[in-house]
């Protein structure tokens, strides 16, 4: 309710209103009642029913009263239910933007996205219906139970049998903590199967590039495989409580007419009759009542559920800076770094360095040896475990959000592009930069031969009308919105590592630009970008496990020497072309 804000208070009329409709929808029985009794009474002479018109327009006027007193109740409801849904998106977006890189993307793109439009979603059925439905399944059998005892209490009693026993099957078999569990995995089962979808659907361009069928996707077929297995089973479970519980709630006539004839024995009175037929008549609210409540704890059970996604996103703490203090210079600085994604392999273990202001320095090593994860902890996408890093002689902690931002340039492997234009694109790193900005910052980025390519110029939207850059394109537009902020620290995360030859030397020089005075944290594959760093950090099974200039590493003959030996055997590979005979 908290996120309803002033809509609150419309939830709870559509409550009360709902209870007010339920309770004025039995009233046409009483009526119907009523005709019944006359007509019993007046039997055979039904001229002298003078009440039935005015009893059965008085149930008709009840009956439309509680349909329209009912849609007044879902409209109240459906406007606080969407302002929930609204309020609850717009704080989970906002707490999203806050938070660190990493956090979200342990998350994954898919899953946040699912629980931002999903779970708020099914929040909105829940309040908008099947709250003031309850109110409705709770007020039709109260005021039932007035009717049973107002008119004949054995029917009453009579019709009470196979509602008893249908909620001891429901409470049995359909429901308690195994079924609650059999819920979870059925949950699981389809996330997993959605989860392995995506996977496949991604990996399309690789099946059909090898020719694969689609058994290569062992997972997705064996997600399916073990969804279809549980729900089966799940649904054979349940089966025979279903089938004993729809009998029941539906065959309550039967129940009355077998206890009018116990008690009428043999002598079939009007009054006798008069209840029959009312309770035969007044029986299918009772059924329909017990449907809903029966379906109520599976929804009740969902909404549980996309409360505790939401909440999954709700309660990551934002890393917000204790104290405000402003970088001084240009170095970074670790001093005794560690950290682990899971809580037991330590990615980054024990690491201190130090890099001074104006420095060109390179993390090297096998792949998976924690340089990535390094990068990361600069940049404070996610806080170290224990240890400090700091960023111009102060602790990451300290610095402001936007503070540390604009000291740190980050350029990743794969950068992503908005889906606007090119001008927009740039602009986002200085949201405040004229055109004459942009254009030097594309000119130093190599981007010149992209903008001519196309008739609008800078003006050209990406994403849209057949317009798309390719890899190496786009990070020169990523390296130019780098260029454009112009932080003093620039991290280079192996961004060369996808382009072509000829993408890769514009790449190059648009890097030089980048790191014209600043200090650059480069992290390569290719060891001949790498051999001029002031400073070269190896990192293997997140160690630091040797650090120094090329020469120096190369005497030391450890890792990077023999790195450094492969890697000059590789380049001197070429293909050759076959002579023919
Ligand atoms: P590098 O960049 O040197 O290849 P990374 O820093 O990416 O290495 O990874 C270091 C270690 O941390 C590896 O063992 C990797 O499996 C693990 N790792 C990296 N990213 C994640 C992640 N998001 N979740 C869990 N483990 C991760
Ligand atoms: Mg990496």
């Amino acid at each position: 309710m908290g996120f309803a804000e002033n809509y609150k208070c419309l939830t709870y009329i559509s409550l009360l209103l709902s209870g007010v409709s339920s309770a004025l929808a039995l009233l046409p029985f009483y009526y119907i009642w009523k005709i019944i009794k006359e007509v019993l009474e007046v039997m055979p002479n039904f001229e002298n029913a003078a009440g039935i018109v005015k009893n059965g327009v008085t149930a008709v006027v009840f009956a439309a009263l509680s349909m329209l007193i009912y849609i007044v109740a879902l409209m109240c409801s459906h406007t606080s239910a969407f302002r929930v849904q609204a309020n609850m998106r717009k704080q989970m977006m906002h707490k999203i933007i806050q938070l660190p890189l990493g956090e979200i993307e342990k998350f994954g793109s898919g899953k946040l996205r699912k629980i931002v439009n999903d779970c708020s979603a099914a929040t909105e059925t829940y309040l908008a219906h099947q709250l003031p439905d309850m109110v409705g399944s709770v007020v039709t059998p109260i005021g039932l139970l007035i009717f049973l005892i107002a008119f004949d209490w054995r029917f009453g009693l009579i019709s009470l049998i196979p509602i008893v026993l249908s909620f001891v099957v429901m409470m049995t078999f359909m429901t308690g903590k195994t079924l609650q569990q059999k819920m979870a995995e059925y949950q699981n089962a389809l996330d997993d199967m959605s989860n392995e979808a995506v996977e496949y659907v991604r990996g399309i361009p690789v099946v059909k590039a090898f020719g694969q069928s689609v058994f290569s996707f062992r997972k997705f077929k064996k997600s399916i495989d073990s969804y279809s297995e549980w729900a089966i089973a799940y649904t054979k479970n349940l089966r025979l409580p279903m089938a004993m519980f729809t009998m029941l709630i539906n065959g309550i006539f039967a129940f009355i007419i077998f206890g009018g004839l116990i008690f009428a024995k043999g002598e079939i009175t009007n009054e006798l009759i008069l209840n029959i037929l009312f309770y035969v008549i007044i029986t299918p609210i009772l059924t329909v009542t017990m449907t809903k409540i029966m379906f109520q704890s599976e929804n009740k059970m969902i909404v549980a559920d996309a409360f505790k996604r939401i909440d999954s996103v709700m309660n990551i703490s934002p890393l917000e800076a204790t104290k405000c203090q402003k970088p001084t210079d240009a170095s970074v600085q670790l001093k005794n770094v560690s950290y682990s994604y899971d809580g037991e392999i330590k990615a980054i273990n024990n690491v201190s360095l130090n890099i001074k202001s104006g420095q060109t320095v390179a993390f090297v090593g096998p792949s998976g040896g924690g340089k990535t994860t390094l990068a990361n902890l600069i940049t404070r996408f996610f806080d170290a475990d224990s240890g400090e890093v700091l960023v111009g002689g102060v602790n990451v902690k300290n610095i402001a959000k936007e503070d540390l931002t604009n000291a740190v340039s980050y350029v990743f492997q794969d950068s992503k592009l908005i889906t606007g234009s090119i001008f927009d694109n740039i602009r986002l790193s200085k949201p405040n930069a004229d055109l004459d900005e942009v254009m030097s910052a594309l000119e130093k980025a190599q981007c010149m031969d992209i903008i001519e390519k196309f008739d609008s110029g800078v003006d050209t939207v990406i994403g849209s009308n057949g317009v798309y850059l390719s890899g190496g394109e786009t990070q020169r537009v990523a390296i130019a919105r780098a260029i454009l902020k112009n932080a003093p620290i620039v991290i280079l995360d192996e961004a060369t590592a996808f382009a072509d030859p000829d993408n890769e030397i514009k790449i190059q020089k648009a890097l030089n630009e980048l790191s014209k005075n600043k200090t650059v944290i480069m992290i390569a594959h290719r060891l001949s970008t790498v051999k001029n760093a002031d400073c070269i950090f190896v990192l293997q099974n997140g160690k630091l496990i040797e650090q120094g200039k090329t020469e120096e590493l190369c005497s030391q003959n450890g890792v990077f020497a023999s790195m450094l030996k492969n890697y000059l055997t590789s380049v001197k590979w070429k293909v050759e072309k076959e002579e023919l005979k």
